[in-house]
């Protein structure tokens, strides 16, 4: 697979790059830039080839099945205009941005561009043809451009027209398709998640989060290739049903207790599932909380976050790790209240430092991490929430890279 670096004689040529600059909006205004950020090596790289380089993404959701005027909204609402503004400043040169997303007035826009300049798309999303792949749409698009760049690792596993369509048919052209710094990154870290050489072992996996059914491809795949599994956060109580525990009014997902039991049997013994929690009268604003065994979780009550016991055995399992994968906050880490679970996990982990190999990817890990103070604690933390546990799944694939190869 050819990365950005060994892209040739791109002076004068149209580069398309699929970058995310899925970034958080509000009244028009970017919340955090980090994708923006992230970005920007590769289109660094490229400008200083002297490449016309065309930035395409997404932003937000537009859903086309909806009325006119609610889809007239959901564009108005996810307008990538502020970020073309944002990252000229970050780039120190002026980005162009085409309000059209592809035909004549697209066209112009790209002809329009000078060597070492770059331009920026309206959100690919505008396009109804976007999330189906359309052939059409893609083939405009590819028309576009001598070469394309994949850096959108969030939106990797999605085989789109902007991340599938366009390489499909330029490779089949002749034409280089590459993978920029930040997927090779992201495909460099994950990769050792998934094809564990003998020195990263111990390897522990910390599973938690909300449900077990978003993830039992994750916990099958882990359990493959890990020598221990922690697991917590509200998926654990799927287990303990699984066990026989009585669990109160903890959410657990009925159709998976058979799963988790399955699990279980299969692990024989590599599960480490918590022995307290702390547990309140209701979700929000309870007048009583508290700390029980696992083994009891009382009528009335609800689990939401691991107990004191749990964070001192999850976080001596987790000192003797070579390499860990932690996905799922251990509790409810948006309520003050339930958020020393999930710390303690991160805080053992920080402890790892120069000792192993750390990763954390899914969204609301990513989120906890940063909230906490840990981000940078971690040898990797995945800038893709899905896509970083749909490459574990799929054993290291994902369409949007596979595609390049
Ligand atoms: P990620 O995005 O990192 O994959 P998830 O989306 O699976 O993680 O899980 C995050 C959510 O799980 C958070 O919103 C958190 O509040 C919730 N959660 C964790 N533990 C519990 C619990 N015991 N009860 C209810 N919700 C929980
Ligand atoms: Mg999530």
């Amino acid at each position: 697979m050819l990365t950005v670096d060994q892209l040739q004689n791109l002076n004068g040529k149209v580069v398309l790059v699929r970058v995310d600059f899925n970034v958080p909006l509000k009244n028009g205004e970017i919340r955090d830039d980090n994708r923006v950020v992230q970005a920007l090596p590769t289109i660094k790289e490229l400008l200083g080839k002297g490449a016309k380089v065309v930035l395409f993404s997404h932003l937000g959701k537009v859903k086309h099945k909806e009325a006119p005027e609610v889809v007239e909204e959901q564009k108005k609402k996810n307008n990538l205009a502020p970020v073309a503004k944002r990252l000229g400043e970050l780039l120190g040169q002026e980005v162009l941005f085409s309000e059209a997303t592809r035909g004549e007035g697209l066209k112009a826009c790209v002809a329009s561009l000078k060597a070492g300049q770059a331009l920026l798309v309206q959100n690919t999303r505008y396009e109804k043809g976007e999330e189906k792949n359309d052939p059409e749409l893609a083939a405009d698009w590819a028309a576009l451009g001598d070469a394309y760049v994949m850096d959108a690792f969030g939106s990797a596993h999605r085989a789109h027209a902007s991340t599938y369509g366009i390489p499909e048919l330029l490779k089949g052209q002749g034409k280089p398709v590459a993978v920029g710094y930040l997927v090779q990154k992201e495909v460099e870290n994950l990769n050792r998640c998934v094809k564990v050489s003998e020195s990263d072992r111990p390897y522990i996996a910390i599973l938690a989060g909300l449900k077990v059914s978003t993830k039992i491809k994750v916990i099958d795949s882990l359990l493959k290739k890990c020598d221990q599994i922690i697991i917590g956060g509200a998926m654990a109580n799927t287990f303990y049903k699984a066990l026989g525990y009585p669990t109160g009014d903890s959410l657990v997902e009925d159709e998976f207790v058979e799963y988790a039991g399955k699990c279980l049997e299969q692990a024989k013994g590599r599960i480490l599932l918590p022995v307290d929690a702390v547990i309140a009268n209701a979700f929000e604003n309870p007048t009583e909380v508290k700390v029980a065994s696992t083994k009891n979780t009382p009528d009335g009550f609800q689990g939401l976050d691991i107990g004191p016991e749990t964070r001192k055995l999850f976080a001596d399992a987790i000192s003797k790790a070579k390499m860990v994968f932690w996905n799922g906050p251990m509790g409810v880490f948006e309520q003050d209240a339930y958020q020393a679970g999930t710390i303690a996990v991160c805080e053992a982990i920080k402890g790892l430092k120069g000792k192993a190999f750390t990763v954390c990817g899914g969204g609301d890990s990513a989120a906890a991490a940063k909230q906490f103070g840990y981000f940078n604690d971690f040898s990797h933390v995945s800038t893709g929430g899905g896509a970083s546990l749909e490459m574990i799944e799929n054993d290291g694939h994902l369409p949007g890279i596979d595609v390049l190869g």
